[in-house]
């Protein structure tokens, strides 16, 4: 594509991801004429990439894969808002409104791990948007990517907030045999009017969970993230514990949580939605966020309170995934009586 307004005079090829970004920054994403509108609103543009695997580094997985780009779920704290920016693209009603589908993932994902130098790191599924948003109901990449890492022998961890993971289940088990296979299903809280101020266009919170019980009665290793804890919103005692009880009533196999962190694109879009809905509880924001994470100290008091109800849950006897920021260390559980 050469650039804006030629954008589709390519007869019947799509546009690259970078074509996307030339014609936006170009135009806005109002050039993006043939993007299709859903009965969800949102905008659906077709793309072709040149790479399904995305190698990445300092992480508990070694290569990431996102089938579609920006997410209709629309959690207001999401930390992959700010990859919408890679787009020209706004990290606030377009990464919830605009969402790129790489037609051509699975088939560049199956050269690749065809590839003889290909050594079956563990690759990470759904790490800037999620892969089980409703639109995959129609293009079926997320499956199509499991089938191909299922025969490829590839070990994957999949994140999601979306009970259509379910229908995979067939898949997942294959991929289990075949090389390992790990279903994070992130739940923050069970408490419904923070889920629907924070999370507008997920499933409930228990519909979520029953997904983890259908999952591990399938034999796949599946737990629940209960991330990110959002201060002043999912913080309280009350609603962490009510959480982690459901968590356990349906059987995750682990269970894993951090404290929401603030930077780029997500921060903007954050605490400008905090200022418009909740100004009183702005200040609060500004004073925690004056960097990326909240301070060490609000986050051992989360992690000492989440271990005592761990263990009043029996979830501790399970294999837990803690909070992985550098300083959030033990606490002792008579800190656990914050507040906030
Ligand atoms: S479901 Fe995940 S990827 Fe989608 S908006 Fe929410 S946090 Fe972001």
């Amino acid at each position: 594509m050469s650039s804006f307004p030629l954008l589709f005079d390519l007869g019947t090829a799509k546009p690259t991801t970078r074509d996307v970004a030339n014609t936006v920054k170009a135009g806005g994403s109002h050039a993006l004429t043939e993007a299709e509108r859903r009965a969800d609103e949102a905008r659906y543009q077709e793309v072709t990439c040149r790479s399904a695997l995305n190698r990445v580094k300092g992480m508990p997985f070694d290569w990431t894969l996102n089938p579609y780009r920006g997410c209709t779920h629309g959690c207001h704290y999401c930390y992959a808002r700010r990859y919408h920016t890679q787009f020209e693209m706004n990290a606030d009603d377009e990464f919830a409104s605009m969402i790129l589908v790489k037609t051509n993932f699975v088939e560049v994902l199956t050269r690749e791990l065809d590839r003889p130098s290909w050594t079956r790191d563990l690759a990470a599924l759904g790490t800037a948007t999620d892969p089980y948003q409703p639109i995959e109901g129609r293009y079926r990449l997320t499956r199509g990517a499991l089938v191909a890492l299922a025969r490829g022998r590839t070990p994957v961890g999949i994140v999601t907030k979306g009970p259509m993971v379910v229908r995979d289940r067939d898949v997942l088990a294959d991929l289990t045999r075949a090389a390992g296979c790990t279903v994070h299903v992130s739940v923050p809280t069970v408490d419904e009017d923070a889920w629907r101020l924070l999370e507008p266009g997920t499933a409930h919170p228990l519909q979520r969970l029953r997904a983890v019980r259908e999952l591990a009665d399938a034999g796949i290793n599946a737990g629940v993230l209960m991330a990110p804890v959002v201060p002043g919103f999912t913080s309280s005692r009350s609603k962490i514990e009510r959480t982690i009880k459901a968590i356990a009533d349906h059987g995750a196999r682990f269970v894993g949580y951090n404290v929401m962190h603030l930077e780029g694109g997500t921060r903007e879009h954050f605490l400008g939605f905090i200022e418009r809905a909740f100004p009183a509880m702005l200040p609060r924001f500004d004073r925690l966020y004056v960097r990326k994470y909240a301070p060490a100290s609000y986050r051992k008091e989360v992690q000492a309170m989440v271990r005592v109800l761990q263990d009043r849950y029996g979830l501790s006897k399970r294999h837990t995934t803690q909070d992985r920021n550098p300083d959030a260390e033990t606490a002792t559980p008579e800190q656990a009586a914050f507040a906030w």
